[in-house]
């Protein structure tokens, strides 16, 4: 069998879909891209009776090669992996707080500079279309221009990134988002961010990913540790 371990990482980040309340039941998917196409959970199965051999490999073409049907939804995540060269694996939630979010069709504003970890100044709402169509998946593609993460109306939520532990990080947080954001509607109006103090958060996020990357290899390489001059204090004055 191809791809074990990417198998097995698929049916651990389904498992914790159910576990951590992001989605019930069935109604989440993941998927890794591998390599001629992607790996996705099957459709009506559940996860805690999922083995590594259930997951379904689909060409790019659409095409499904197991014992299982793939999930329904896969048309979106093979849309997502064609469009976006970066995107390595897609989670996919019915989570309750995005989906109250979406079934008002209201997308995620600059309330709280965390929105910038889905890549911009807001986390959309893709317009309804059916689940499973071209319809939502050229939705979806249109919602994420330039983000990570989307919401889908009357629907769910979309998140990706490079491997299934980091786009279940990402869904966790558009959730806590939308928690959060409905908090603050429940007391009045929400004050939001400018478009300015958004660009410094992308920016530190951008750089701190990046200096990130650099202390991990200085601690690798060199066993003492020397600070990143731009990461030292500025002087009180
Ligand atoms: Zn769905």
């Amino acid at each position: 069998m191809q791809d074990f371990e990417a198998r097995r990482e698929i049916i651990k980040i389904a498992l914790q879909l159910n576990s951590t309340g992001l989605s019930a039941g069935t109604s989440g998917n993941v998927s890794v891209r591998v390599k001629g196409g992607f790996l996705i959970t099957p459709s009506g199965v559940k996860y805690e009776k999922l083995l590594p051999p259930d997951v379904v490999f689909m060409d790019m073409d659409g095409t499904a090669h197991g014992h299982f049907a793939p999930s329904s939804e896969w048309r979106f995540h093979r849309d997502i992996y064609k469009n976006r060269s970066h995107a390595k694996a897609i989670v996919h939630a019915h989570a309750p707080y995005s989906t109250a979010l979406a079934c008002l069709e209201k997308e995620i504003p600059q309330f709280h500079y965390m929105v910038a970890i889905a890549g911009a100044k807001s986390i959309r709402c893709a317009p309804y279309a059916p689940f499973g169509t071209v319809e939502l998946s050229e939705a979806a593609l249109g919602a994420l221009d330039g983000r990570r993460a989307c919401l889908l109306a009357h629907h769910g939520l979309i998140a990706y990134a490079d491997n299934p532990e980091k786009a279940l990080t990402l869904a966790t947080e558009v959730e806590v988002l939308a928690q959060q954001y409905q908090l603050v509607l429940q007391m009045g109006e929400p004050k939001l961010l400018s478009d300015a103090e958004m660009e410094d958060v992308l920016h530190r996020f951008w750089t701190y990913g990046d200096n990130a990357q650099k202390a991990d290899e200085t601690k690798r390489t060199k066993p003492k540790l020397t600070h990143h001059p731009r990461a030292t204090l500025p002087k009180r004055r």
